[in-house]
């Protein structure tokens, strides 16, 4: 694979595809960046202003999962293909409709658009640690104290953690349809809860809001006891562009800088702008969390097999294949909580 690709990014208005289009552009390859509508110009106006910087580089498509054929045009010429596009909501009405059928359908109308154009031959898929573990209680289950690339996500359902499902049945799929030829080879980016600056000032997507609750002391009177992995999203972006780049790359990578509380998270946001945002200070008793759990749209089952129980994930295939070195999590905190200052979205 030469170093000049053409390089497919579908769903290029998110956060994380955001940063990926930013770095594929500025490492000199041309992009084509497919995004739902060109007219809302609210989401797009970075890329714009991109395609303005790194002239006839990048070029922009309409296209929606749900279409087959959408991505046809987009495709063309096209010697990698990025799939980041899916929709990440905790909180939906109908987990088939909202989740699942973009999830699934979105991933097979893109990896099928592949057979017609011939030029393709690897497949970058942004799935999630939510398709290697469901809950923490997984752990428990499986007799483990951390989790790697050989593990799946067997305990999520349309009823239980649905985002996670939906990711780990796209995921699948992604699988079963690359073993179905050997033209394309396909890479998989298993990134754990992303942080860090966006690039925009949308404030829809999960890991900005969780960012703006904290800040704006949504959780002051304390955090449940929730261990997350946390990683940079421009590590996430990088670590796309090396699963582009180096040849040898395959298989899954799980991409976590490490596993904190929501507590320890807010210390270190505390220690960094002390005394700035009414941030938790200390856990709240699981007991309590059974009892507002349904107000704050978590599930008894979900508060059960989460609450307490500690996480941790092998990084160590990202460090040695991708050559990802971790950003601290202080300097994604502080350039998060930088971009929000920036943005205007919380008061300096
Ligand atoms: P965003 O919500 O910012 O981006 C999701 C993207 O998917 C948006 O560009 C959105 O388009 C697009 N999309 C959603 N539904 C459709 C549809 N029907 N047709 C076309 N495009 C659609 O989220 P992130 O950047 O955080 O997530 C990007 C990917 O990374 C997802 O696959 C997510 O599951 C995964 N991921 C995210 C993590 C995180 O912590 N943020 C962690 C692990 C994985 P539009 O701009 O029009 O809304």
């Amino acid at each position: 694979m030469t170093d000049k690709q053409t390089v497919l990014v579908t769903g290029a208005s998110g956060y994380i595809a955001s940063w990926l289009v930013r770095f594929l552009l500025e490492s000199n390859q041309i992009v084509h960046a497919t995004v739902r509508s060109l007219s809302k110009q609210d989401k797009i106006k970075h890329l714009l202003d991109l395609q303005k910087k790194y002239p006839g580089q990048l070029h922009l498509f309409e296209a929606d999962l749900l279409q087959a054929g959408s991505f046809k045009l987009a495709m063309k010429a096209c010697t990698v293909v990025m799939h980041t596009a899916s929709p990440f909501k905790i909180d939906v009405n109908d987990a088939q409709k909202e989740l699942v059928q973009p999830a699934l359908e979105g991933t097979r109308n893109v990896l099928e658009e592949i057979s017609n154009c011939p030029s393709v031959t690897r497949v970058v898929l942004t799935s999630s640690v939510a398709a290697i573990n469901g809950d923490n209680y997984d752990l428990k289950t499986k007799a483990i104290s951390q989790l790697d690339e050989s593990h799946w996500n067997t305990t999520s359902s349309l009823k239980h953690q649905p985002y996670s499902y939906s990711k780990t049945v796209a995921e699948k799929e992604a699988w079963r349809l690359q073993k179905e030829q050997n033209r394309w080879d396909l890479v998989v980016i298993n990134p754990s809860f992303v942080m860090g600056p966006s690039l925009t000032n949308r404030v829809d997507g999960q890991s900005t809001q969780f960012m703006l609750d904290l800040l704006k002391g949504k959780l002051a009177i304390g955090a449940p006891d929730l261990h997350f992995g946390y990683v940079d999203v421009r590590d996430v972006a990088k670590a796309h562009i090396q699963a582009m780049l180096v040849k040898e790359a395959s298989g899954r990578h799980i991409l976590c800088q490490n596993t904190y509380s929501i507590v320890q998270v807010a210390a270190i946001i505390q220690q960094l702008y002390p005394k700035r945002f009414n941030l938790p200070a200390r856990q709240l008793p699981k007991w309590m969390l059974y009892l507002v759990g349904p107000f704050i749209k978590m599930s008894w089952k979900s508060v059960s097999r989460n609450i307490g129980h500690p996480l941790d994930y092998n990084n160590s295939k990202s460090i040695k294949h991708l050559q990802i070195n971790y950003k601290a999590i202080e300097t994604t905190m502080k350039d998060h909580v930088q971009q929000l200052f920036d943005s205007n979205l919380i008061s300096a």
